[in-house]
């Protein structure tokens, strides 16, 4: 199957979409090589709302991994111990809310 790219205008194989849910179709509308380029010119852009993105996501990850690390501690499992660790991490999810 193959796809015209609203941006570059040529036609290519459906394996050169990126999935994207937020369109009927499940691919973007644009091919990967200009999906890739969008991204950086908009970095390029938005400096200071890319640096935003980042810091959040860095924060976020650093406490997913600080909770991860004391859960760690808490049972005394090692970390490539996954599904056991994953498991408690949804039993303490659950029981939060
Ligand atoms: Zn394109």
């Amino acid at each position: 199957m193959q796809k015209v790219c609203l941006n570059c205008g040529i036609r290519k194989d459906l394996k050169n979409f990126p999935h994207d849910a937020r369109y009927r179709s499940g691919t973007s509308s644009h091919c990967r090589k200009c999906r890739g380029s969008f991204a950086s010119h908009w970095k390029k852009a938005n400096p200071e709302r890319t640096k935003k993105i980042n810091d959040s996501y860095y924060k976020r990850r650093r406490s997913l991994l600080e909770r991860i690390q004391s859960l760690e501690k808490y049972l005394g499992m090692a970390w490539d111990d996954d599904s056991q660790l994953h498991q408690k991490i949804n039993e303490q999810n659950k029981q939060e809310k």
